[in-house]
């Protein structure tokens, strides 16, 4: 039912191009113990923190009142600028939301109509969470840091000359006051929960994870969705917990493996990975577990933008995966490792491989949805990178190739590893930047 006659907040919804669902369904809680609408919310900006408050008194604090009017009114929140900057390519994250939480859920569309005119809503009732227990983690991705994952914490330390601890970033973290006040909030929940999301830091390294799907069963809420981003490098924790005892216990779980690369470009840029266990991980999961639908989740940059095909054709070929099983999510930063952030002639190589891809795809039946993903990534190649004003200060390709020098430079340094070594598929980005003077030495 609709509050008033003046008020229709489930109109509004449905007319509205800007409405995502999840302030009125979901709480993300990241390390630190900052909330937010979701995980891809403008990095430093929160809508509370876990620190201060508990979930329920941010559930109507003033931001997120606000933010649900927003939503309502057809206004853009300048902090969903994941999402505001997809929209002339249709693919924002929050279609996927709306498609799987709104569009067709009578119970979250009368949560909708419920909301009251100031933006609040009677009932904190959470359908999916999203909550980070810790940044444990044992990799340090070339694109992620401390803020993630415990393993950068001392090379971020020597690639930034740090001398002391700055900023929460820089140490373990977890939300709350204590390490339990996430998970005992979290709790009561778990009976009607529709949907869990566990990332990290790396879930599967998480005693919390564990707890919640013990929980879960507990109260016969075996229905719930079981969704991860996992590093996918390794399946237990201790003696006493085998994730994949745990799935078989769920008929509905969704395995996103991050893999960003195979073989040694995936050591190389998730540092950390032992590629041959990646490989008997995802052999083990299709001989217990078949149930359990798995895809490669593949965030796209474009040093990695030739492995992708090659991973991709080479499991499809393996019989480890079908064409359709990755998700493709171009990364937006660091703005250096963009695809956005490279010379047009560059882009030009790399589309004609990705179409080319696209064909191979086709041929062997892939869906629809994977030939948009692939092309939505060679549109999101050719955005203006004015548009990437916000993260890259300068806002020119060769500051950003500078800082791409130099960061590479550094960290290879310390890690004893050597990016064109790696990846010679990009000898001719190297000779570009020889010629425009764009080696930068770190200079911090
Ligand atoms: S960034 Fe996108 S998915 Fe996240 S709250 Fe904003 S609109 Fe929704």
């Amino acid at each position: 039912m609709e509050n008033n006659n003046e008020f229709k907040p489930l109109d509004l919804a449905k007319k509205s191009r800007t409405f995502c669902i999840l302030p009125w369904i979901h709480q993300y809680v990241g390390p630190p113990g900052d909330v937010k609408p979701c995980c891809v919310y403008e990095h430093k900006e929160q809508i509370g923190s876990l620190k201060e408050n508990t979930l329920k008194e941010i559930w109507n604090n003033d931001a997120t009142k606000a933010m649900r009017l927003k939503f309502l009114n057809g206004e853009e929140d300048a902090n969903c600028g994941r999402c505001n900057s997809r929209v002339e390519l249709e693919a924002e994250f929050k279609n996927k939301f709306n498609d799987d939480f709104f569009t067709n859920n009578q119970g979250n569309q009368a949560v909708v109509a419920a909301t009251n005119p100031d933006g609040s809503l009677d009932d904190h009732r959470l359908v999916y969470m999203d909550v980070r227990f810790n940044n444990l983690c044992n990799l340090a991705c070339r694109s992620c840091g401390p803020h993630f994952s415990t393993s950068w914490i001392v090379d971020s330390r020597k690639l930034y000359n740090k001398k002391v601890k700055e900023g929460m970033d820089d140490e373990f973290q977890f939300p709350g006051k204590t390490e339990e006040q996430a998970l005992s909030e979290m709790t009561p929940h778990l009976p009607t929960m529709e949907s869990v999301y566990f990332a990290g830091g790396e879930p599967l390294m998480q005693k919390e994870h564990y707890e919640v799907l013990n929980t879960l069963v507990e109260v016969g809420n075996s229905d719930c969705h079981i969704r991860y981003n996992t590093n996918f490098t390794k399946f237990t924790m201790g003696a006493k917990h085998d994730a994949i005892e745990y799935w078989k216990r769920f008929k509905n779980v969704n395995v996103n493996a991050s893999l960003d690369g195979s073989h040694a470009k995936a050591e190389y840029w998730r540092y950390g990975t032992v590629w041959k266990d990646v490989v008997a991980n995802r052999q083990r999961m299709l001989q217990e577990v078949p149930h359990v639908r798995f895809n490669i989740g593949f965030t796209l940059s474009w040093p990695n933008a030739f492995n992708l095909i090659e991973f991709h054709r080479e499991w499809v070929e393996q019989g480890y995966i079908h064409p359709d099983n990755i998700l493709i999510n171009c990364l937006d930063g660091p703005p250096y490792y963009s695809l956005k952030n490279i010379p047009d002639w560059k882009k030009a190589k790399i589309e004609t491989a990705l179409r080319d891809q696209i064909q191979w795809l086709k041929d062997r039946g892939a869906s629809s949805q994977t030939v948009f993903m692939y092309e939505t990534a060679i549109g999101f190649m050719h955005q203006q990178r004015a548009l990437l004003s916000q993260t890259v200060p300068e806002g020119g390709l060769h500051d950003s190739l500078k800082n791409f020098s130099r960061i590479t430079k550094k960290l290879d340094a310390i890690r004893g590893e050597s990016f064109f070594d790696v990846f010679p598929e990009h000898l001719d980005i190297k000779e570009y930047m020889t010629e425009h003077g764009l080696h930068d030495e770190f200079d911090y």
